[in-house]
Protein backbone atom coordinates (compact mmCIF):
# COMPACT_ATOMS: atom_id res chain seq x y z
CA UNK A 1 0.00 0.00 0.00
CA UNK A 2 1.62 3.12 -1.17
CA UNK A 3 -0.21 6.96 -0.62
CA UNK A 4 2.04 9.56 -2.80
CA UNK A 5 -0.32 12.18 -1.60
CA UNK A 6 -0.78 12.91 2.02
CA UNK A 7 -4.07 14.47 1.13
CA UNK A 8 -5.68 11.39 -0.90
CA UNK A 9 -5.98 7.97 -0.09
CA UNK A 10 -5.30 7.00 -3.69
CA UNK A 11 -3.58 3.59 -3.35
CA UNK A 12 -0.64 4.20 -6.21
CA UNK A 13 -0.30 0.12 -6.08
CA UNK A 14 -4.09 0.25 -7.45
CA UNK A 15 -4.69 1.50 -10.89
CA UNK A 16 -5.48 5.30 -12.29
CA UNK A 17 -8.85 6.48 -13.55
CA UNK A 18 -8.63 7.57 -17.18
CA UNK A 19 -11.80 9.01 -17.81
CA UNK A 20 -14.66 10.10 -15.43
CA UNK A 21 -18.50 10.24 -17.04
CA UNK A 22 -20.45 12.45 -15.10
CA UNK A 23 -24.24 12.39 -14.68
CA UNK A 24 -25.63 15.13 -12.75
CA UNK A 25 -29.00 17.06 -11.98
CA UNK A 26 -29.10 20.52 -10.51
CA UNK A 27 -31.06 21.03 -7.43
CA UNK A 28 -31.05 24.30 -6.34
CA UNK A 29 -33.92 23.80 -3.46
CA UNK A 30 -31.91 20.67 -2.26
CA UNK A 31 -28.81 22.31 -2.58
CA UNK A 32 -27.81 19.21 -4.14
CA UNK A 33 -25.82 17.65 -7.17
CA UNK A 34 -27.11 14.07 -7.79
CA UNK A 35 -26.70 11.72 -9.98
CA UNK A 36 -23.81 9.17 -11.08
CA UNK A 37 -20.13 8.94 -12.05
CA UNK A 38 -18.34 6.12 -14.01
CA UNK A 39 -15.17 5.84 -13.23
CA UNK A 40 -12.81 4.40 -16.44
CA UNK A 41 -9.69 2.64 -15.79
CA UNK A 42 -6.96 2.10 -18.06
CA UNK A 43 -6.83 -1.19 -17.22
CA UNK A 44 -8.73 -3.92 -14.83
CA UNK A 45 -9.13 -3.16 -11.60
CA UNK A 46 -9.08 -6.70 -9.42
CA UNK A 47 -9.71 -6.52 -5.29
CA UNK A 48 -9.98 -3.14 -3.14
CA UNK A 49 -10.10 0.30 -5.03
CA UNK A 50 -9.74 3.37 -2.71
CA UNK A 51 -11.33 6.70 -3.71
CA UNK A 52 -11.56 9.53 -1.72
CA UNK A 53 -15.28 11.29 -0.95
CA UNK A 54 -16.10 14.00 1.71
CA UNK A 55 -20.02 14.52 2.80
CA UNK A 56 -21.00 12.33 -0.16
CA UNK A 57 -24.22 10.53 0.13
CA UNK A 58 -22.94 7.11 -1.49
CA UNK A 59 -26.47 5.30 -2.83
CA UNK A 60 -24.77 2.82 -4.38
CA UNK A 61 -21.68 1.24 -6.59
CA UNK A 62 -22.02 -0.95 -9.60
CA UNK A 63 -19.71 -2.59 -12.45
CA UNK A 64 -21.85 -2.32 -16.03
CA UNK A 65 -22.58 -5.77 -17.32
CA UNK A 66 -21.73 -7.12 -13.52
CA UNK A 67 -24.17 -5.57 -11.53
CA UNK A 68 -23.95 -4.23 -7.27
CA UNK A 69 -20.80 -4.35 -5.70
CA UNK A 70 -19.36 -4.36 -2.35
CA UNK A 71 -18.49 -1.44 -0.93
CA UNK A 72 -16.98 0.46 3.25
CA UNK A 73 -17.23 4.13 3.96
CA UNK A 74 -14.45 4.37 6.08
CA UNK A 75 -14.42 6.60 9.24
CA UNK A 76 -14.46 10.34 8.14
CA UNK A 77 -11.33 12.10 9.05
CA UNK A 78 -11.22 16.25 9.31
CA UNK A 79 -9.10 16.90 6.47
CA UNK A 80 -9.27 14.13 3.97
CA UNK A 81 -13.03 13.13 4.51
CA UNK A 82 -13.79 9.43 3.54
CA UNK A 83 -12.37 6.35 2.23
CA UNK A 84 -14.45 4.75 -0.31
CA UNK A 85 -13.20 1.40 -0.56
CA UNK A 86 -14.97 -0.84 -3.41
CA UNK A 87 -14.31 -4.05 -3.56
CA UNK A 88 -14.29 -4.62 -7.94
CA UNK A 89 -14.50 -8.50 -9.41
CA UNK A 90 -12.44 -9.65 -12.31
CA UNK A 91 -12.36 -8.15 -15.08
CA UNK A 92 -13.87 -4.29 -14.00
CA UNK A 93 -12.33 -1.76 -15.99
CA UNK A 94 -15.52 0.65 -15.51
CA UNK A 95 -16.96 1.14 -12.28
CA UNK A 96 -20.36 3.48 -11.54
CA UNK A 97 -21.27 5.04 -8.34
CA UNK A 98 -24.76 6.72 -7.90
CA UNK A 99 -24.35 9.62 -4.85
CA UNK A 100 -25.45 12.87 -3.95
CA UNK A 101 -23.39 15.74 -2.56
CA UNK A 102 -24.08 17.63 0.41
CA UNK A 103 -25.28 21.15 1.32
CA UNK A 104 -22.53 21.87 2.54
CA UNK A 105 -19.80 20.68 0.48
CA UNK A 106 -17.08 22.46 0.26
CA UNK A 107 -16.37 22.74 -3.35
CA UNK A 108 -19.95 24.20 -3.98
CA UNK A 109 -21.15 27.80 -3.14
CA UNK A 110 -25.06 27.81 -3.50
CA UNK A 111 -26.22 31.77 -3.82
CA UNK A 112 -29.84 32.98 -3.09
CA UNK A 113 -30.93 34.92 -6.06
CA UNK A 114 -30.41 38.17 -3.69
CA UNK A 115 -26.81 37.25 -3.82
CA UNK A 116 -26.36 37.83 -7.43
CA UNK A 117 -26.13 40.76 -9.92
CA UNK A 118 -29.66 40.43 -11.28
CA UNK A 119 -31.10 39.31 -8.09
CA UNK A 120 -33.66 37.03 -9.80
CA UNK A 121 -32.42 33.60 -10.47
CA UNK A 122 -30.23 31.06 -7.61
CA UNK A 123 -26.59 30.40 -8.73
CA UNK A 124 -24.05 27.49 -8.12
CA UNK A 125 -20.44 27.99 -8.59
CA UNK A 126 -17.24 24.99 -7.66
CA UNK A 127 -14.31 25.39 -6.42
CA UNK A 128 -12.30 22.29 -6.29
CA UNK A 129 -8.93 23.65 -5.57
CA UNK A 130 -6.76 22.32 -2.87
CA UNK A 131 -8.99 19.17 -2.03
CA UNK A 132 -12.31 19.21 -2.78
CA UNK A 133 -13.38 17.77 -5.64
CA UNK A 134 -13.95 14.75 -3.67
CA UNK A 135 -16.74 16.77 -1.63
CA UNK A 136 -18.63 17.15 -5.81
CA UNK A 137 -17.19 13.67 -7.04
CA UNK A 138 -16.24 10.49 -5.50
CA UNK A 139 -12.73 10.08 -7.26
CA UNK A 140 -9.26 9.58 -7.17
CA UNK A 141 -8.69 12.99 -5.73
CA UNK A 142 -4.80 14.21 -6.15
CA UNK A 143 -3.27 15.73 -8.92
CA UNK A 144 -1.08 12.82 -9.94
CA UNK A 145 -4.27 10.80 -11.29
CA UNK A 146 -5.12 12.92 -14.04
CA UNK A 147 -8.28 12.22 -16.09
CA UNK A 148 -10.38 13.21 -19.21
CA UNK A 149 -14.46 13.93 -18.67
CA UNK A 150 -17.76 13.83 -20.09
CA UNK A 151 -20.64 15.20 -18.50
CA UNK A 152 -24.57 15.70 -18.75
CA UNK A 153 -25.65 18.45 -16.19
CA UNK A 154 -29.58 19.10 -15.36
CA UNK A 155 -30.50 22.52 -15.14
CA UNK A 156 -34.11 24.21 -14.40
CA UNK A 157 -35.25 25.69 -17.51
CA UNK A 158 -33.79 29.37 -18.36
CA UNK A 159 -30.12 28.85 -16.18
CA UNK A 160 -27.07 27.95 -18.31
CA UNK A 161 -23.96 25.67 -17.60
CA UNK A 162 -20.49 25.98 -17.81
CA UNK A 163 -17.98 23.86 -17.09
CA UNK A 164 -13.54 23.78 -17.56
CA UNK A 165 -14.25 21.98 -20.66
CA UNK A 166 -15.62 22.43 -24.53
CA UNK A 167 -19.50 22.14 -25.12
CA UNK A 168 -21.15 19.42 -26.68
CA UNK A 169 -24.62 20.52 -26.98
CA UNK A 170 -27.72 21.05 -24.65
CA UNK A 171 -31.17 20.45 -24.92
CA UNK A 172 -34.91 20.58 -23.42
CA UNK A 173 -35.35 17.51 -21.53
CA UNK A 174 -39.23 16.15 -21.26
CA UNK A 175 -39.92 17.32 -17.51
CA UNK A 176 -39.33 21.18 -18.76
CA UNK A 177 -35.63 20.80 -17.68
CA UNK A 178 -32.32 21.41 -19.63
CA UNK A 179 -29.67 18.90 -20.03
CA UNK A 180 -25.78 20.69 -21.02
CA UNK A 181 -23.10 18.11 -22.12
CA UNK A 182 -19.45 18.45 -21.80
CA UNK A 183 -16.46 16.99 -23.08
CA UNK A 184 -12.57 17.59 -21.52
CA UNK A 185 -10.67 15.48 -24.39
CA UNK A 186 -7.14 16.31 -22.30
CA UNK A 187 -6.24 14.92 -18.89
CA UNK A 188 -6.41 17.16 -15.94
CA UNK A 189 -5.81 17.00 -12.34
CA UNK A 190 -9.21 16.59 -10.41
CA UNK A 191 -8.71 19.72 -8.55
CA UNK A 192 -9.78 21.56 -12.21
CA UNK A 193 -13.40 20.27 -12.16
CA UNK A 194 -15.29 22.87 -12.57
CA UNK A 195 -18.83 23.66 -12.99
CA UNK A 196 -21.16 26.61 -12.60
CA UNK A 197 -24.79 27.30 -12.95
CA UNK A 198 -27.01 30.57 -13.73
CA UNK A 199 -28.19 33.28 -15.47
CA UNK A 200 -25.69 34.15 -17.52
CA UNK A 201 -24.72 35.53 -20.99
CA UNK A 202 -21.46 35.37 -22.77
CA UNK A 203 -19.53 37.86 -25.68
CA UNK A 204 -16.91 36.50 -27.85
CA UNK A 205 -13.76 38.90 -27.69
CA UNK A 206 -12.02 36.75 -30.06
CA UNK A 207 -12.23 33.54 -32.22
CA UNK A 208 -11.53 31.89 -29.57
CA UNK A 209 -11.79 33.90 -26.53
CA UNK A 210 -15.07 34.31 -24.57
CA UNK A 211 -16.50 36.19 -21.98
CA UNK A 212 -19.15 34.82 -19.49
CA UNK A 213 -21.21 36.30 -16.57
CA UNK A 214 -24.87 37.54 -15.87
CA UNK A 215 -26.34 39.84 -18.56
CA UNK A 216 -26.13 42.69 -15.62
CA UNK A 217 -22.38 42.71 -15.92
CA UNK A 218 -21.52 41.17 -19.04
CA UNK A 219 -21.02 44.31 -20.63
CA UNK A 220 -18.64 45.71 -18.53
CA UNK A 221 -16.54 41.96 -18.41
CA UNK A 222 -16.55 42.38 -22.47
CA UNK A 223 -15.10 45.52 -22.15
CA UNK A 224 -12.74 45.05 -19.02
CA UNK A 225 -10.94 41.94 -20.48
CA UNK A 226 -11.18 42.77 -24.37
CA UNK A 227 -7.38 42.79 -24.44
CA UNK A 228 -7.64 39.09 -23.24
CA UNK A 229 -6.21 37.86 -26.89
CA UNK A 230 -3.63 40.05 -27.66
CA UNK A 231 -2.52 38.44 -24.06
CA UNK A 232 -2.81 34.99 -25.21
CA UNK A 233 -0.50 35.45 -28.03
CA UNK A 234 2.03 37.27 -25.96
CA UNK A 235 1.47 34.22 -23.99
CA UNK A 236 2.05 32.27 -26.37
CA UNK A 237 5.56 33.86 -27.96
CA UNK A 238 6.75 33.10 -24.88
CA UNK A 239 5.98 29.10 -24.10
CA UNK A 240 4.30 28.22 -26.87
CA UNK A 241 1.05 27.06 -28.80
CA UNK A 242 -2.03 27.68 -26.27
CA UNK A 243 -2.75 23.76 -25.46
CA UNK A 244 -6.57 23.95 -24.63
CA UNK A 245 -8.40 25.27 -27.53
CA UNK A 246 -10.38 27.99 -26.18
CA UNK A 247 -9.66 30.37 -23.63
CA UNK A 248 -12.97 31.22 -22.00
CA UNK A 249 -14.03 33.04 -18.97
CA UNK A 250 -16.57 33.63 -16.32
CA UNK A 251 -17.32 36.47 -13.66
CA UNK A 252 -19.21 35.03 -10.70
CA UNK A 253 -20.79 36.32 -8.16
CA UNK A 254 -19.14 38.60 -5.85
CA UNK A 255 -18.92 36.05 -2.92
CA UNK A 256 -16.04 34.21 -5.03
CA UNK A 257 -13.09 33.43 -2.68
CA UNK A 258 -10.61 33.58 -5.17
CA UNK A 259 -9.39 35.98 -7.39
CA UNK A 260 -9.25 33.91 -10.54
CA UNK A 261 -8.95 30.21 -10.44
CA UNK A 262 -7.52 28.74 -14.12
CA UNK A 263 -10.38 26.24 -14.95
CA UNK A 264 -8.85 25.21 -17.94
CA UNK A 265 -11.46 26.49 -21.09
CA UNK A 266 -13.13 28.58 -18.73
CA UNK A 267 -11.27 30.73 -15.77
CA UNK A 268 -13.47 31.71 -13.01
CA UNK A 269 -13.11 35.10 -11.97
CA UNK A 270 -14.09 37.49 -8.87
CA UNK A 271 -16.06 40.65 -10.53
CA UNK A 272 -13.75 42.66 -8.20
CA UNK A 273 -11.28 42.99 -11.53
CA UNK A 274 -14.16 44.95 -13.42
CA UNK A 275 -12.23 48.27 -12.00
CA UNK A 276 -13.86 50.10 -15.04
CA UNK A 277 -10.15 50.69 -16.37
CA UNK A 278 -8.04 47.42 -16.99
CA UNK A 279 -6.69 48.42 -14.66
CA UNK A 280 -6.62 44.96 -12.81
CA UNK A 281 -6.38 42.34 -15.51
CA UNK A 282 -3.16 40.88 -14.47
CA UNK A 283 -4.83 38.77 -12.73
CA UNK A 284 -6.32 37.33 -16.05
CA UNK A 285 -2.19 37.20 -17.11
CA UNK A 286 -1.84 35.13 -14.55
CA UNK A 287 -4.89 32.55 -14.71
CA UNK A 288 -3.98 32.19 -18.38
CA UNK A 289 -0.54 31.64 -17.82
CA UNK A 290 -1.59 28.64 -15.98
CA UNK A 291 -2.49 27.33 -19.01
CA UNK A 292 1.00 26.13 -19.11
CA UNK A 293 2.49 26.08 -15.75
CA UNK A 294 -0.39 24.39 -13.07
CA UNK A 295 -2.71 22.93 -15.92
CA UNK A 296 0.01 21.39 -18.32
CA UNK A 297 2.56 21.13 -16.02
CA UNK A 298 0.96 20.55 -12.67
CA UNK A 299 2.46 19.72 -8.66
CA UNK A 300 2.15 16.29 -7.84
CA UNK A 301 0.37 17.36 -4.50
CA UNK A 302 0.05 20.20 -2.45
CA UNK A 303 2.98 19.98 -1.08
CA UNK A 304 4.85 21.25 -3.80
CA UNK A 305 1.91 24.21 -4.81
CA UNK A 306 4.97 26.47 -5.44
CA UNK A 307 5.86 24.76 -9.20
CA UNK A 308 2.32 25.82 -10.07
CA UNK A 309 2.16 29.22 -8.68
CA UNK A 310 5.70 30.20 -8.04
CA UNK A 311 6.25 29.50 -11.97
CA UNK A 312 3.11 31.31 -13.03
CA UNK A 313 3.75 34.35 -10.63
CA UNK A 314 6.80 34.47 -12.72
CA UNK A 315 5.36 33.95 -16.26
CA UNK A 316 2.40 36.62 -14.97
CA UNK A 317 5.04 39.65 -14.50
CA UNK A 318 6.55 38.04 -17.88
CA UNK A 319 3.75 39.08 -19.71
CA UNK A 320 2.73 42.05 -17.73
CA UNK A 321 6.53 43.53 -18.88
CA UNK A 322 6.01 42.85 -22.90
CA UNK A 323 2.51 44.26 -22.75
CA UNK A 324 3.44 46.90 -20.61
CA UNK A 325 7.17 47.47 -20.21
CA UNK A 326 9.89 47.12 -17.18
CA UNK A 327 8.47 49.75 -14.98
CA UNK A 328 5.10 47.76 -14.56
CA UNK A 329 7.02 44.73 -14.10
CA UNK A 330 8.67 46.45 -11.41
CA UNK A 331 5.78 47.08 -9.87
CA UNK A 332 4.21 44.27 -10.22
CA UNK A 333 7.49 42.61 -8.23
CA UNK A 334 6.99 45.39 -5.50
CA UNK A 335 2.92 44.14 -4.66
CA UNK A 336 3.88 40.71 -4.78
CA UNK A 337 7.07 41.69 -2.06
CA UNK A 338 4.69 42.95 0.24
CA UNK A 339 1.91 40.36 -0.11
CA UNK A 340 5.28 38.12 0.65
CA UNK A 341 6.13 40.27 3.58
CA UNK A 342 2.98 39.90 4.98
CA UNK A 343 2.66 35.82 4.54
CA UNK A 344 5.85 35.36 6.36
CA UNK A 345 5.24 37.91 9.23
CA UNK A 346 1.76 35.75 9.63
CA UNK A 347 3.19 32.72 9.74
CA UNK A 348 6.19 33.75 11.56
CA UNK A 349 5.26 31.18 14.63
CA UNK A 350 5.05 28.81 12.11
CA UNK A 351 8.26 28.94 9.65
CA UNK A 352 7.47 25.22 8.70
CA UNK A 353 5.02 26.47 5.99
CA UNK A 354 7.32 29.36 4.76
CA UNK A 355 9.39 27.04 2.98
CA UNK A 356 8.46 25.64 -0.86
CA UNK A 357 8.71 22.06 -0.37
CA UNK A 358 6.15 21.58 2.55
CA UNK A 359 5.45 18.99 4.80
CA UNK A 360 1.85 18.82 4.66
CA UNK A 361 1.09 15.38 6.44
CA UNK A 362 -1.83 16.00 8.91
CA UNK A 363 -2.14 19.96 7.78
CA UNK A 364 -5.28 21.33 5.66
CA UNK A 365 -3.67 22.45 2.96
CA UNK A 366 -6.29 25.76 2.94
CA UNK A 367 -4.51 26.22 6.45
CA UNK A 368 -1.03 26.42 4.73
CA UNK A 369 -2.58 28.64 1.26
CA UNK A 370 -0.34 32.30 1.42
CA UNK A 371 1.38 34.45 -0.69
CA UNK A 372 4.38 32.30 -0.01
CA UNK A 373 4.66 29.57 -2.85
CA UNK A 374 3.51 32.49 -5.45
CA UNK A 375 5.92 35.14 -4.25
CA UNK A 376 9.09 33.23 -3.05
CA UNK A 377 8.46 30.41 -5.57
CA UNK A 378 8.70 33.14 -8.39
CA UNK A 379 11.86 34.69 -6.71
CA UNK A 380 13.52 31.23 -7.02
CA UNK A 381 12.64 31.10 -10.49
CA UNK A 382 13.43 34.87 -11.25
CA UNK A 383 16.88 34.07 -9.40
CA UNK A 384 17.64 30.86 -11.90
CA UNK A 385 16.69 33.21 -15.10
CA UNK A 386 19.35 35.78 -13.89
CA UNK A 387 21.96 33.01 -13.23
CA UNK A 388 21.45 31.81 -16.63
CA UNK A 389 20.70 34.60 -18.80
CA UNK A 390 17.34 34.87 -20.16
CA UNK A 391 17.23 33.80 -23.63
CA UNK A 392 19.14 30.29 -21.89
CA UNK A 393 16.15 30.39 -19.53
CA UNK A 394 13.28 30.80 -22.12
CA UNK A 395 14.50 27.67 -23.64
CA UNK A 396 14.47 26.02 -20.88
CA UNK A 397 11.36 26.58 -19.38
CA UNK A 398 9.61 25.40 -23.26
CA UNK A 399 11.95 22.28 -22.85
CA UNK A 400 10.39 21.43 -19.20
CA UNK A 401 7.01 22.82 -20.15
CA UNK A 402 7.61 20.15 -23.51
CA UNK A 403 9.08 17.34 -21.39
CA UNK A 404 6.21 17.50 -18.76
CA UNK A 405 3.09 18.36 -20.55
CA UNK A 406 0.17 16.54 -19.06
CA UNK A 407 1.97 15.31 -16.03
CA UNK A 408 1.77 15.90 -12.62
CA UNK A 409 5.32 16.30 -10.84
CA UNK A 410 7.16 16.95 -7.67
CA UNK A 411 9.89 19.90 -6.55
CA UNK A 412 12.51 16.26 -6.70
CA UNK A 413 11.66 15.99 -10.49
CA UNK A 414 12.09 19.92 -11.28
CA UNK A 415 15.50 19.39 -9.57
CA UNK A 416 16.86 16.89 -11.77
CA UNK A 417 15.35 17.93 -14.54
CA UNK A 418 17.24 21.56 -14.00
CA UNK A 419 20.51 19.43 -13.63
CA UNK A 420 20.43 18.06 -16.33
CA UNK A 421 19.50 21.10 -18.43
CA UNK A 422 21.38 23.54 -16.19
CA UNK A 423 24.25 22.34 -14.82
CA UNK A 424 25.11 23.72 -11.42
CA UNK A 425 22.14 26.37 -11.48
CA UNK A 426 20.59 25.29 -8.79
CA UNK A 427 23.66 25.32 -6.03
CA UNK A 428 24.38 28.53 -7.99
CA UNK A 429 21.53 30.14 -6.83
CA UNK A 430 21.39 28.16 -3.23
CA UNK A 431 18.06 26.43 -4.47
CA UNK A 432 17.82 24.84 -1.16
CA UNK A 433 17.27 27.50 0.60
CA UNK A 434 14.40 28.40 -1.07
CA UNK A 435 13.28 24.97 -1.14
CA UNK A 436 13.85 23.81 2.05
CA UNK A 437 14.73 26.94 4.89
CA UNK A 438 12.23 29.50 6.34
CA UNK A 439 12.18 32.74 5.43
CA UNK A 440 13.58 34.57 2.15
CA UNK A 441 17.29 34.10 1.46
CA UNK A 442 19.42 36.83 1.55
CA UNK A 443 21.04 36.62 -1.99
CA UNK A 444 16.99 36.63 -3.75
CA UNK A 445 16.56 38.95 -6.37
CA UNK A 446 15.57 42.40 -6.17
CA UNK A 447 13.36 44.49 -8.13
CA UNK A 448 14.16 48.20 -8.86
CA UNK A 449 12.85 50.32 -11.17
CA UNK A 450 13.55 54.47 -10.88
CA UNK A 451 9.55 54.51 -11.05
CA UNK A 452 9.72 52.47 -7.95
CA UNK A 453 12.73 54.18 -6.20
CA UNK A 454 10.66 57.42 -6.51
CA UNK A 455 7.25 56.03 -4.94
CA UNK A 456 9.35 54.33 -2.26
CA UNK A 457 10.82 57.54 -1.38
CA UNK A 458 8.02 59.93 -1.51
CA UNK A 459 6.19 57.22 0.84
CA UNK A 460 9.18 56.82 3.30
CA UNK A 461 8.89 60.71 3.57
CA UNK A 462 5.30 60.79 4.59
CA UNK A 463 6.49 61.21 8.29
CA UNK A 464 8.33 64.58 7.52
CA UNK A 465 5.45 66.04 5.64
CA UNK A 466 6.41 64.47 2.42
CA UNK A 467 2.99 64.93 0.24
CA UNK A 468 2.87 63.31 -3.43
CA UNK A 469 2.60 66.57 -5.98
CA UNK A 470 -0.72 68.00 -7.49
CA UNK A 471 0.83 66.49 -11.12
CA UNK A 472 1.70 62.92 -9.73
CA UNK A 473 -2.03 63.12 -7.99
CA UNK A 474 -3.63 63.71 -11.21
CA UNK A 475 -1.80 61.28 -13.50
CA UNK A 476 -0.59 58.34 -11.19
CA UNK A 477 -1.81 55.03 -12.86
CA UNK A 478 -3.46 52.59 -10.33
CA UNK A 479 -0.76 50.71 -9.82
CA UNK A 480 1.61 53.42 -8.46
CA UNK A 481 -1.25 54.47 -6.42
CA UNK A 482 -1.06 51.31 -5.00
CA UNK A 483 2.39 50.79 -4.91
CA UNK A 484 2.48 53.98 -2.97
CA UNK A 485 -0.34 52.97 -0.37
CA UNK A 486 1.46 50.07 0.71
CA UNK A 487 4.59 52.00 1.01
CA UNK A 488 3.25 54.23 3.63
CA UNK A 489 3.68 53.99 7.19
CA UNK A 490 1.10 51.19 8.37
CA UNK A 491 -0.05 53.74 11.43
CA UNK A 492 -1.27 56.51 9.92
CA UNK A 493 -3.21 59.57 12.01
CA UNK A 494 -7.06 60.27 11.07
CA UNK A 495 -5.59 63.62 10.02
CA UNK A 496 -3.25 61.31 7.61
CA UNK A 497 -6.37 59.34 6.13
CA UNK A 498 -8.53 62.66 5.46
CA UNK A 499 -5.42 64.06 3.80
CA UNK A 500 -5.27 60.87 1.65
CA UNK A 501 -9.11 60.42 0.67
CA UNK A 502 -9.64 64.40 0.14
CA UNK A 503 -6.73 64.08 -2.32
CA UNK A 504 -6.68 60.49 -3.93
CA UNK A 505 -10.72 60.20 -3.53
CA UNK A 506 -10.29 56.70 -1.87
CA UNK A 507 -13.31 55.86 -1.11
CA UNK A 508 -15.10 56.20 -4.38
CA UNK A 509 -12.93 54.04 -5.73
CA UNK A 510 -13.81 51.05 -8.36
CA UNK A 511 -10.30 49.53 -8.13
CA UNK A 512 -10.80 47.08 -5.24
CA UNK A 513 -7.00 46.29 -5.06
CA UNK A 514 -6.57 49.98 -4.30
CA UNK A 515 -9.87 50.26 -2.17
CA UNK A 516 -8.72 47.49 0.28
CA UNK A 517 -5.31 49.27 0.84
CA UNK A 518 -6.80 52.11 1.53
CA UNK A 519 -9.60 50.63 3.66
CA UNK A 520 -6.92 48.81 5.38
CA UNK A 521 -5.04 51.61 6.38
CA UNK A 522 -7.97 53.99 7.39
CA UNK A 523 -9.43 50.84 9.76
CA UNK A 524 -6.23 50.76 11.17
CA UNK A 525 -6.25 54.47 12.25
CA UNK A 526 -9.23 53.82 13.64
CA UNK A 527 -10.46 56.47 10.91
CA UNK A 528 -14.65 56.64 11.26
CA UNK A 529 -15.22 57.95 7.63
CA UNK A 530 -14.59 55.29 5.81
CA UNK A 531 -16.53 52.98 8.28
CA UNK A 532 -19.80 52.93 6.27
CA UNK A 533 -17.62 51.27 2.83
CA UNK A 534 -15.59 49.07 5.03
CA UNK A 535 -19.18 47.61 5.93
CA UNK A 536 -20.52 48.10 2.46
CA UNK A 537 -17.62 46.06 0.98
CA UNK A 538 -17.23 43.16 3.74
CA UNK A 539 -21.10 42.89 2.72
CA UNK A 540 -20.66 42.57 -0.71
CA UNK A 541 -17.05 41.09 -1.24
CA UNK A 542 -15.60 37.10 -0.01
CA UNK A 543 -12.22 37.54 -1.95
CA UNK A 544 -10.11 35.95 0.77
CA UNK A 545 -7.37 38.11 -0.21
CA UNK A 546 -9.46 41.28 1.08
CA UNK A 547 -10.98 39.77 4.09
CA UNK A 548 -7.85 38.42 6.10
CA UNK A 549 -6.28 42.27 5.98
CA UNK A 550 -9.43 44.17 6.49
CA UNK A 551 -10.77 41.87 9.31
CA UNK A 552 -7.16 41.93 10.18
CA UNK A 553 -6.98 45.54 10.79
CA UNK A 554 -10.27 46.21 12.21
CA UNK A 555 -8.64 43.98 15.10
CA UNK A 556 -6.44 47.18 16.31
CA UNK A 557 -9.02 48.93 18.30
CA UNK A 558 -11.88 48.09 20.65
CA UNK A 559 -14.29 49.99 18.76
CA UNK A 560 -12.99 48.20 15.10
CA UNK A 561 -13.22 45.10 16.42
CA UNK A 562 -16.80 45.53 17.80
CA UNK A 563 -17.66 46.42 14.30
CA UNK A 564 -15.63 43.38 12.56
CA UNK A 565 -17.79 41.25 14.69
CA UNK A 566 -20.93 43.13 14.03
CA UNK A 567 -20.14 43.25 10.54
CA UNK A 568 -19.23 39.41 10.04
CA UNK A 569 -22.20 38.53 11.75
CA UNK A 570 -23.98 40.11 8.70
CA UNK A 571 -21.74 39.25 5.87
CA UNK A 572 -20.59 35.20 7.02
CA UNK A 573 -24.04 33.89 5.51
CA UNK A 574 -22.91 34.97 1.84
CA UNK A 575 -19.51 34.42 2.27
CA UNK A 576 -17.74 30.89 0.44
CA UNK A 577 -17.49 28.59 3.14
CA UNK A 578 -13.45 28.98 2.74
CA UNK A 579 -13.71 32.74 3.08
CA UNK A 580 -15.78 32.28 6.62
CA UNK A 581 -13.34 29.80 7.88
CA UNK A 582 -10.16 32.37 7.12
CA UNK A 583 -12.35 35.25 8.63
CA UNK A 584 -13.15 33.02 12.20
CA UNK A 585 -9.11 32.74 12.22
CA UNK A 586 -8.60 36.38 12.28
CA UNK A 587 -11.09 36.97 14.76
CA UNK A 588 -10.38 34.11 17.01
CA UNK A 589 -6.71 36.21 16.95
CA UNK A 590 -7.87 39.39 18.19
CA UNK A 591 -6.76 40.30 21.80
CA UNK A 592 -9.87 39.53 24.01
ZN1 LIG B 1 -2.32 30.85 -9.58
Amino acid sequence: MHHPDPHSYYDSSQPKARRLRLKLGVDFAAKRLEGEVVLEFGGEVKGALDLDTKGLDIRGVQVPGHGPVPWELGEPDTILGSRLRIDAPEGTREIAITYATSPEAMALQWLDPEQTEGKVAPYLFSQCQQIHARTMVPCQDTPVVRVAYHAEVTVPEGLTAVMSAGPAGDEATRDGRHVFRFLMPQNIPPYLLALAVGRLESRDLSPRARVWAEPETVEAAAWEFAGVEDMILKAEALFGPYPWDRYDMLVLPPSFPYGGMENPRMTFLTPTLLAGDRSLVDVVAHELAHSWTGNLVTNASMEHFWLNEGFTVWAERRILRILHGDDAAALGWAMGQKALEDSLDRFKNEPHLTVLRLHLEGIDPDDAFSSIPYEKGARLVAALEREVGEDKFLRFIRDYIDAFRFTSITTEQFCAFVEAKLPGALAAVNARAYLDQPGMPATAPTFRSAQLDALTALANSWVDGGRPSARQIATWKASELQVFLQKLPRQLTREDCAWLDEHFQLMGRGNYEILVDWLTLAATADYEPAFPRLREVLLRVGRMKYLRPLYGALGQHPRTRALAREIFAAASPGYHGLSRRVVQSVLEAYPA
